[in-house]
């Protein structure tokens, strides 16, 4: 079974909490804090294998969980980072959030990609000794990880898609000109799973061919299998339509040519604006007039033409060669990036969930659920992600409710794992 659609839920593993500890030591009274750090949960990595062709598994394993890093020990111990949990898809595979739909990677490079990042471990209250605290009795809860439900879907990686009706020839087609071996048979929906060929273009250059399952009348309205097969066509940078010119079926190529059209524009107008060659196939049983005056049809709409024969090998290289060049031509294979949370959801969230603000010798202490998701993930050793966590700061109130309260210059702001001291 060829399944390219999944929803999944995934988990990265949560950081383990610092450790109160104080040394210990015979004859020794009272030792100072040595309680370790948390260590960090496992992220959930994502990683094309091209073994996979499916999303089929997803079908049967639904959730993943990273595991949780260690708590920090005494003697300054650190706790235990947990290992990543790596979940392989097929090259081409798209995570999106499930309900927003907001793309988090597009697994299509040959790098693993962090979609959901395990929570740092939390301080041991080594880290909070200073000359007026000398016996810390708190240490950091370690921060969740990440969690995600998520739609998976399976966009091939593929320069050139072949769409028809079925039984048109587009199987025999990929098969003559790539090693790639899709079922051939003389009857409707024999290609179940798309299959990639790789079409070689001289001794260096190649491109990728999807053979997909025919389109149907009716296709883009969700009637039988087209609907479904027709995202596989998405990133193809160009569109080669194939038609069968012969009439053995009592088909009209003119009629299936505009009905495979109007099943794309129905589908993604956009996409139905790709670049398209047109191959007539089966002239080998044609009659010469029919495919003179499809040709004719199909070169007054000014797009270019090819008689072929997939079965007997005819007009191909002509074919392939202008497939090749007009791909020298094109813009690469569509990559979806990760979309950020928009700003709005964030600030919106930042208004609705409350967060508190207790004072404890002079630390501000700033907590809340929300906080948590935002926040949880900035990098204080990057820039960027510190100048992004200052603007939440500023835009979600914290800074003014700070002011509000009475916070001077040099006070000490403690948020999640983070603590700074102020400065206006
Ligand atoms: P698909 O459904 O578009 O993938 O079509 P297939 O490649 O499976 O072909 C359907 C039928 O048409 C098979 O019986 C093929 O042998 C036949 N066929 C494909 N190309 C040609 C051709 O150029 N000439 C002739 N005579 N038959 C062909
Ligand atoms: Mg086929």
């Amino acid at each position: 079974m060829f399944v390219d659609k999944a929803r999944i839920t995934i988990k990265a593993g949560d950081g383990g909490n610092g450790a109160v500890s104080f040394h210990r030591e015979k004859y020794v009274a009272a030792g100072g804090p040595d309680g370790g750090d948390g260590g960090r949960g496992g992220d959930v990595v994502f990683v094309a294998d091209t073994n996979v062709g499916t999303l089929l598994h997803f079908q049967y394993k639904k959730r993943y969980f990273a595991e949780n890093g260690q708590p920090g020990g005494t003697k300054r111990c650190a706790g235990k980072n947990a290992p990543h949990l790596v979940i392989r898809v097929p090259k081409g595979t798209v995570v999106r959030e499930a309900g927003t739909g907001r793309v988090l990677a597009d697994i299509s490079g040959d790098q693993p990609v962090v979609v959901a990042r395990g929570g740092k471990g939390g301080w041991g209250n080594t880290h909070f000794a200073t000359a007026t605290r000398q016996i810390p009795r708190f240490a950091k809860p370690g921060l969740p990880g990440e969690r995600y439900e998520l739609e998976l879907e399976l966009k091939l990686l593929a320069d050139v898609g072949l769409v028809g009706f079925p039984n048109v020839g587009k199987s025999t087609l990929i098969s003559a000109v790539s090693a790639a071996r899709p079922e051939i048979a003389n009857y409707p929906f024999t290609t179940l799973v798309p299959v990639l060929g790789v079409v070689k273009v001289g001794d260096e250059e190649s491109y990728v061919m999807a053979d997909i399952p025919g389109l149907i009348e009716g296709a883009s309205e969700g009637v039988g299998l087209g609907h479904e097969f027709l995202r596989h066509v998405d990133r193809c940078r160009l569109l080669v339509h194939i038609v069968d010119v012969s009439g053995m079926e009592g088909r009209d190529p003119v009629e299936d040519f505009e009905a495979i059209n109007r099943e794309l524009i129905r589908w993604n107008p956009e996409m139905a604006g790709r670049p398209m060659l047109v191959a007539a196939n089966k002239c080998d049983i044609a009659p010469p007039e029919q495919v003179e005056a499809f040709g004719a049809f199909i070169r007054e709409k000014g797009l270019p033409f090819f008689p072929i024969s997939a079965a007997a090998h005819t007009g191909l290289q002509p074919l392939m060669d202008r497939i090749a060049a007009l791909l020298q031509t094109l813009p690469p294979v569509a990559v979806y990036q990760p979309e950020p949370v928009p700003r709005e959801v964030l600030l919106q969230k930042a208004k609705e969930d409350k967060y508190t603000i207790r004072v404890e010798d002079g630390v501000y202490f700033v907590e809340g659920a929300w906080l948590l998701q935002t926040l949880g993930m900035v990098d204080p050793d990057d820039y960027e992600s510190l100048q992004y966590f200052q603007r939440v700061l500023q835009d979600s109130g914290i800074i003014a409710k700070l002011e509000e309260m009475g916070i001077r210059e040099g006070d000490t702001v403690s948020i999640l794992d983070f603590e700074f001291e102020y400065i206006p």
